[in-house]
C-alpha cells in the first residue's frame, strides 16, 4: 500500500468572491465599478454592445434591449462564474431634446434601454437569486430622476422609474434575502457628459455644493458598499452620490 501524501498545490481551487455582472462595464462608470469588484476578488462579467472591459473580467457582447441576448449572456456567465449574485444595472443612454421636439423614437429608445433593459436584467437575475436565497441588485439611476432636468424628459422618466422598480423588487423578494437599491450619481465626467458645452458644464458645477464633479471611482465605492455584508440590512434605498446637488429629495 503506498502512502498517499496530500499536496496542497494539487487541490482544486475553490472559486473566490461572488459572481458579479456589471452592464455597460466597458467604459465610464461601469468600468470603474467592474474594476472595484475585481480588486476585491469577485468574479466579474461585463457586458456592452461594443465589447471590451477591464483585464480579468469576462467580457460579453449583449444589447440590453434584446431579451434573447440577455438570456445568452446569463447562460455564459452561469457556466463560467456561477449564478449572478450581484447585478449592477448600469448601462444607459441619453437622447436629449426639449419635450415639444422629442420624437417617439427618442422617447422609446431611452426608456427601452434604461428602464425596460434594467427590468429584463433584474427579472433574469432574480430567477436564480430566489433559489440561492440571496442576491444584490443595484440600479444606476441619476440625480435628475428625482430632480428633473430640462431637455431630458425621457432620461429623467427612465431614471425615476428605476426607483419604483427597485422598491417593488425589494418588497417582492426581501423574504428571499434579495436586496434592491438605487445609486443616483450627480455629474460625472465620462463619454456621456463630454458632449455637453463647457458653459453648461460650468453651470452644473456651480450648483454642486461640493463645487466639483464626481469621479467614476466615487460611484463605484457606493456600489461595492451596497453589495457588501455591511449593507445587508439596506433595501429599497436611493443613495445619492452627487456632491449634494439633489439633496432634499
Ligand atoms: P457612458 O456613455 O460612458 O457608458 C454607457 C455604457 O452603457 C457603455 O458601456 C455602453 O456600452 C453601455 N450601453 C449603452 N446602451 C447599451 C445597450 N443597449 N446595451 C448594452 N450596453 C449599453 O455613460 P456613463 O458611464 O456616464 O453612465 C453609466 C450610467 O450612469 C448610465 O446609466 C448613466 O445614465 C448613469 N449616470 C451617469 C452620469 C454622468 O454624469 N456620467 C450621471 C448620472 C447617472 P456600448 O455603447 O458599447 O453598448
Amino acid at each position: 500500500m503506498s502512502d498517499q501524501v496530500s499536496d496542497p498545490d494539487s487541490q482544486p481551487e475553490e472559486p473566490s468572491g461572488r459572481s458579479v455582472l456589471v452592464t455597460g462595464g466597458n467604459r465610464g462608470i461601469g468600468r470603474a465599478i467592474a474594476e472595484a469588484f475585481l480588486a476585491q476578488g469577485d468574479r466579474v462579467a461585463v457586458t456592452s454592445r461594443s465589447g471590451g472591459g477591464p483585464d480579468g473580467a469576462l467580457d460579453l457582447t449583449c444589447d440590453i434591449t434584446d431579451a434573447a441576448a440577455i438570456e445568452a449572456a446569463f447562460t455564459e456567465i452561469e457556466s463560467a462564474h456561477g449564478p449572478v449574485e450581484v447585478l449592477v444595472a448600469n448601462a444607459g443612454i441619453t437622447a436629449d431634446t426639449l419635450l415639444v421636439r422629442m420624437s417617439d423614437d427618442e422617447w422609446s429608445s431611452v426608456i427601452d434601454t434604461n428602464l425596460t433593459g434594467s427590468f429584463r436584467l433584474a427579472k433574469r437575475a432574480v430567477s436564480k437569486m430566489m433559489r440561492l436565497r440571496r442576491g444584490r441588485i443595484i440600479f444606476i439611476s441619476s440625480v435628475v430622476g428625482l430632480l428633473g432636468s430640462g431637455g431630458q424628459v425621457n432620461y429623467a422618466a427612465s431614471k425615476a422609474g428605476l426607483v419604483g422598480m427597485a422598491r417593488s423588487i425589494a418588497r417582492e423578494y426581501g423574504s428571499r434575502g434579495i436586496t434592491a437599491n438605487v445609486v443616483a450619481p450627480g455629474f460625472v465626467e465620462t463619454d456621456m457628459t463630454e458632449t455637453l458645452s463647457d458653459d453648461l458644464k460650468a453651470t452644473y458645477k456651480a450648483q454642486v455644493p461640493l463645487g466639483r464633479y464626481g469621479s467614476t471611482d466615487e460611484i463605484a465605492s457606493a456600489v461595492t458598499w451596497l453589495a457588501s455584508d455591511g449593507a445587508a440590512y439596506i433595501t429599497g434605498a436611493v443613495i445619492p452620490v452627487d456632491g449634494g446637488l439633489g439633496m432634499g429629495h
